[in-house]
């Protein structure tokens, strides 16, 4: 596991209403599905955005991630099935003052300053947040009077977070806001977000990375070709992803293997099996009582990454 998922651990975000199930969803799809032309970018897909939380729409490039963003601003309409927010059709302009938006293709004008980007997007809400708030949480101190055009990577990145949170909006979407980044950049940003959750905001935040929706998520929506393929926790979707890994050297056959209780997959090579299951202890103490020879053992968790592809794959 990379040290970033160790290090947040103990840190990671709970929604803020523990003591009951909210009814209304602050945002939801119900069965969406959103054409372009001929290709189906989402495929009658269902999801929910609870007060609070902050949920990772975790999947590869293609997905359908920022069609999903993009239909719940109300910048798109599905070809079918009901996109809400706040109650609302996203088209309307009275849901628009209390979200804000990190888009992935956003339309800057380069040759206006920092401070004016963010004043005139402060100027569509009722009660933005005061100016200097806002360059000290997106860390842009200092350069508020460059031009946007002359800024580096990261610092845009910041700039489009700045617009994202200056209207003191309730519902906040993000989509792969860390693309780009370098570690630094990317843990710092981890750490703004995490503010605006604890401030009580709910949030929706695409990713392509496992480690980054582990990092900041209470509950991942992994989609996959415009369909939600899994959903729960981050500890739940590490283990649906297909536990750990048994390495030995062992007389056990294939066969007698793929039969034990959770074993979910089993390949051997030169006398060495590979045994993955979600319950890798008492798959073990099965193999250990019916091979006494066994010896090599190793036993690994798969990285987040080869995780996700598992999750993913087909
Ligand atoms: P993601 O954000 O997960 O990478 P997108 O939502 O951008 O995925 O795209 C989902 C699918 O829809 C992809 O196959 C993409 O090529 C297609 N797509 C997205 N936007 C357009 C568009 N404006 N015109 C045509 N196809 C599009
Ligand atoms: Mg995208």
């Amino acid at each position: 596991m990379p040290l970033a998922a160790i290090a947040y651990e103990t840190e990671r975000p709970q929604a803020n209403t523990p003591h009951f199930a909210p009814k209304q969803p602050v945002a939801s799809l119900s069965k969406v599905t959103r054409r372009y032309g001929g290709t189906v970018a989402l495929d009658g897909l269902s999801l929910a955005l609870h007060p609070g939380e902050v949920v990772a729409l975790l999947g590869p490039n293609g997905a359908g991630k920022s069609t999903a963003v993009k239909l719940l601003l109300g910048l798109i309409a599905p070809t079918s099935g009901t996109a809400r927010v706040f109650g609302s059709d996203p088209r309307e302009a009275t849901t628009r003052t209390r979200v804000g938006a990190m888009l992935q293709v956003a339309r800057i004008t380069e040759a206006i300053r920092v401070r004016e980007h963010i004043d005139l997007f402060s100027s569509y809400y009722p009660n933005p947040l005061p100016l200097a708030e806002v360059l000290r949480v997106a860390q842009l101190e200092g350069i508020e009077d460059r031009q946007f055009g002359q800024l580096s990577g990261g610092q845009k990145q910041r700039v489009l977070f700045a617009l994202a949170l200056c209207g003191n909006p309730d519902l906040i979407f993000l989509d792969e806001p860390t693309v780009g980044m370098d570690i630094e950049a990317r843990r710092a940003l981890w750490q703004h977000i995490r503010s605006l959750s604890a401030q009580g905001k709910t949030i929706l935040l695409t990713t392509h990375y496992l480690e980054e929706a582990d990092a900041l998520a209470s509950r991942i929506i992994v989609i996959n070709k415009g369909r939600v393929i899994s959903e729960g926790t981050p500890a739940e979707i590490k283990r649906s992803s297909g536990g750990r890994t048994i390495r030995c050297k062992t007389t056990l056959s294939k066969e007698f293997l793929q039969a034990l209780p959770g074993v979910t997959n089993v390949g051997i090579r030169d006398g060495i099996a590979n045994v993955t299951s979600p319950e890798a202890e008492s798959v073990l103490r099965e193999m250990l009582r019916s091979d006494s020879t066994l010896s090599g053992l190793e036993v690994a968790s798969p990285a987040l990454e080869d995780a996700f592809l598992a999750l993913t794959k087909n």
